[in-house]
């Protein structure tokens, strides 16, 4: 027998505020997408089969971290991380785009689904099980579990508990069910090191120092991934602008329109800015949403009231709109849902809406 090194996992926490589960006036803890349900008698889902097209609750805007908690043992990562995933752990996961809830608007936000899985605990022999289908109807994990893995050894790097468990103590379907995703102690302390923000280490976990191979793999790894260690803002170069300029037809380079958004909104209009107020009144702005968004001359423009002033500038027929934050360099892009009344962050620049 071949002596295979183990690598050593922990699981891991995040923010209680989740992008795929939300508090309703009647549950706490929904999850925003639906499973299908694999039992007729105690309505147990299908927790093995991640719903597709895979939605994120509307108002999330989690800027700054790049990775996430998703529901059932899954995880939300940036672009940056599903690249660097790929090239280390090739095949370790599966990988899903993901939408704004209820809309065909994609969000930055890979799901990734991991394809190896653990028996982290076992239900005591006690606890109530279906009479069809043999799942518990109650797993609570500091009283009616047998055992509970913080952490352990194994051969992949991202493992999700094949077990699950729920908060209430009673029923399952009281609150909704999770299950824990443990990552290898040596890719935490990467995504420490590459600023990737989001996930902590459990704080009960045994392994909280590096061993020299862990170490060893971590610069070996640096070396492997190359550019992606840099979280670099996407750069704005004057490429990425004139290839802004040339898919929205933009061709007056003229100050008139900039100088008047000055005036309006006592902001000084960036590079940016300065062509979105370019851009010709009737454009039409298209972001998978049902209706394109029409772009309005700049006297129909109205900022927020919120902290970070936003500036709606395109507008569909039914109170939907466009706005972009025009003091950050980058102009991120948000869309105001009218029947929500919240502001999502659609694209970290304005720019990236030329890419297709
Ligand atoms: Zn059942």
């Amino acid at each position: 027998m071949t002596d295979i090194p183990k690598i050593r996992l922990s699981s891991i926490t995040c923010s209680d505020r989740r992008m795929d589960i939300v508090d309703t006036n009647i549950i706490l803890d929904t999850p925003i997408n639906k499973y299908e349900i694999s039992c007729n008698a105690c309505h147990f889902p299908n927790i093995d089969k991640t719903p597709n097209p895979y939605y994120i609750a509307k108002g999330r805007d989690f800027s700054g971290i790049e990775i996430m908690e998703a529901d059932l043992g899954n995880l939300f990562i940036s672009n940056r991380l599903k690249k660097i995933f790929e090239i280390l752990f090739p095949n370790q996961c599966t990988y899903e785009k993901t939408f704004i809830d209820k809309t065909e608007i994609p969000t930055k936000w890979w799901l990734a689904i991991p394809s190896h899985t653990i028996i982290s605990g076992e239900v005591k022999d006690n606890v109530k099980r279906c009479e069809k289908c043999n799942q518990p109807l109650h797993a609570h994990p500091g009283t009616q579990y047998k055992f509970w893995l913080d952490d352990f050894e194994a051969s992949f790097d991202i493992i999700k508990a094949e077990n699950w468990i729920c908060t209430d103590s009673y029923d399952w379907k009281k609150t909704w069910i999770g299950r824990d995703v443990y990552l290898s102690v040596r890719l935490i302390f990467l995504l420490k090191k590459i600023s990737a923000k989001g996930i902590y280490q459990n704080a009960f976990s045994k392994f909280k120092k590096l061993t020299k191979t862990e170490k060893d793999w971590i610069e070996q790894a640096m070396e492997t991934i190359g550019g992606l260690c840099q979280n670099a803002k996407k750069e704005i170069t004057k490429e990425t602008i004139e290839k802004f300029k040339r898919f929205y037809s933009i061709t007056d380079n003229g100050e008139l329109a900039p100088a008047q958004f000055e005036k309006k909104f006592k902001i000084s209009a960036n590079e940016i800015v300065k062509n979105i107020c370019n851009i010709k009144c009737e454009t039409e702005i298209n972001i998978g949403f049902e209706s394109p968004f029409i772009v309005e001359p700049i006297e129909n423009w109205k900022s927020t009231k919120t902290k970070a002033r936003l500036i709606a500038f395109a507008f569909d027929d039914f109170g939907n709109h466009l706005l972009f934050n025009p003091k950050d360099k980058n102009c991120p892009l948000y869309l105001y849902d009218h029947e929500t009344m919240l502001y999502d962050l659609i694209q970290e620049s304005i720019l990236n809406l030329t890419e297709k």
